[in-house]
């Protein structure tokens, strides 16, 4: 039962970024890896994020504030996060459960469990640039926030307390420092707000092809298969893929927003939820150097290798409804105000689908039914961010080795209904 090199068989199910970073590190720790995924590498949800590699990001996306943000998310035809009406009956208990993971007492504990994550998220991906040879493609030139009115600085107030507590480095500048550094934006905004210490990807998809393109050269396999079930045996796992089964030693299982149907064959039940987002991309150079977000209206410009890329906020509609993108359309004339020159030529427009717990945290460590399964998903706005130190907790736990970031907080029994009720 042991791979070529006399590590074990391990399949990953899902080949985003997470899957893929999962299993660079599972090869390189002398496993037989295999990616399987219906889709080519890297071209769901981690094909069209802003790229930030966001490593002062311990705020969660639930916090005290959020309640006062109901009746604008529930009414206001652009807040950055609305929800279809027709899917509220199937969201409403991970709703509850994200309303009170929101309280201050849990926000503390979350933003404490996200430090070791984040703060080690650009170092990791250092690790398999340099590994991979994925020159290039990303840069330290940090995350900036931009605020039109003084009111929209000062509301960030709780989340800049919790960044200081949590040993995040951020600047605050004025409308010269902003032009400053981003002499592209119109000259219109109070504040700013830099996290020197970030990065950017000014292609995520290419990145995730440099580092298959590695796996694949060092013979990691790439199967184009979908997993319709996970089985347990006797001494390993067998996947039921719509090609056939294959058996392994051992199982991660990284398959993002969809994840949750595997984990609960195994008994695992996860409330994981997608928030989507969109991104129109737009066929236009600008002279901005790193992703933008803009506070108020909740989007964010990123100058990628194609385009700039607009990218939305967030959905709450599932998985099947089909995209609107009306939305983020309506943002575009805005975005031409914010960056004098932008075109509106659109080239691409996309969704895809946040894998969002209601805490923030994603699920990483094996599942309590079989410890031959272990779970690498639900990064919510982060996944790109985490992806690389996710697959080195998932190699150093199905080693038996002690990880470097304690992995309790991640666990996925944390959704059990007992647990809830305990706390
Ligand atoms: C608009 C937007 C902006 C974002 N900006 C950022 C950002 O700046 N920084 C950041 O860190 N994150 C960002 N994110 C979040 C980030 O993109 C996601 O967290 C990340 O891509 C999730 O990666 P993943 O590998 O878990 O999932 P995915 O990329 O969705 O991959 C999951 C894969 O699993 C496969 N799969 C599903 N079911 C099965 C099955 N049964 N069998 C086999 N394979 C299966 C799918 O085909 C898919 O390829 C953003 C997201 C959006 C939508």
């Amino acid at each position: 039962m042991t791979g070529e090199r006399g590590g074990m068989r391990v399949a990953v199910v899902g080949a985003g970024i997470v899957g893929v970073c999962c299993a660079l590190h599972l090869q390189h720790a002398g496993h037989a890896a295999t990616l399987i995924d219906p889709r080519a590498p890297g071209t769901a949800t981690s094909f069209g994020n802003a790229g930030g590699i966001v490593t002062g990001s311990v705020v969660p996306n639930s916090t005290p504030h959020l309640r006062h943000a109901i009746p604008r998310i529930l009414t206001d035809a652009d807040s950055p996060v609305w929800l279809r009406w027709s899917y509220l009956p199937k969201i409403t208990p991970w709703l509850l459960r994200f309303l009170r993971d929101g309280s201050d007492a849990r926000v503390r504990q979350i933003a404490a469990a996200l430090q070791p994550l984040v703060s080690r998220a650009y170092e990791a991906h250092r690790e398999l640039i340099a590994l991979t040879g994925a020159d290039g493609i990303v840069r330290p030139v940090g995350w900036l926030k931009v605020f039109e009115t003084e009111a929209g600085f000062a509301a960030t107030a709780y989340d800049r307390a919790l960044m200081a507590a949590n040993d995040v480095r951020f600047d605050v500048l004025n409308a010269d420092e902003i032009h400053q550094l981003e002499p592209a934006l119109a000259r219109r905004f109070v504040k700013g707000l830099l996290q020197p210490d970030s990065a950017f990807v000014s292609s995520p998809y290419r990145l995730t092809e440099a580092y298959v393109t590695h796996f694949v050269r060092l013979g990691g396999t790439v199967v184009p298969d979908r997993v319709r079930g996970v089985r347990p045996t006797d001494h390993g796992v067998e996947l039921d893929c719509e090609r056939g089964f294959l058996p392994v030693d051992r199982v991660v299982i990284a398959a993002g927003a969809w994840s949750k149907q595997l984990a609960r064959q195994l008994g695992d039940h996860v409330l994981l939820e997608t928030e989507r987002g969109y991104h129109l991309n737009i066929d236009t150079s600008t002279e901005l150097r790193r992703p933008v977000v803009f506070h108020e209206k909740g989007f964010v410009l990123a100058p990628m290798e194609d385009g700039v890329r607009m990218t939305s906020g967030v959905e709450l509609a599932g998985l099947d409804a089909p995209p609107d993108f009306s939305r983020i359309r309506r943002l575009l004339p805005y975005a031409q105000q914010m960056v004098p020159g932008l075109s509106n030529k659109v080239t691409r427009q996309w969704m895809g689908y946040r894998p969002s717990t209601p805490d923030s945290l994603p699920v990483i460590g094996a599942s309590p039914h079989t410890s031959r399964v272990f779970y690498a998903f639900g990064h919510q706005h982060l996944g790109l961010t985490l992806s690389a130190i996710t697959g080195r907790l998932v190699a150093a736990l199905l080693d038996g080795l002690v990880p470097e970031v304690d992995v309790t907080p991640y666990r996925v029994g944390r959704f059990d209904q007992q647990h809830t009720e305990r706390r």
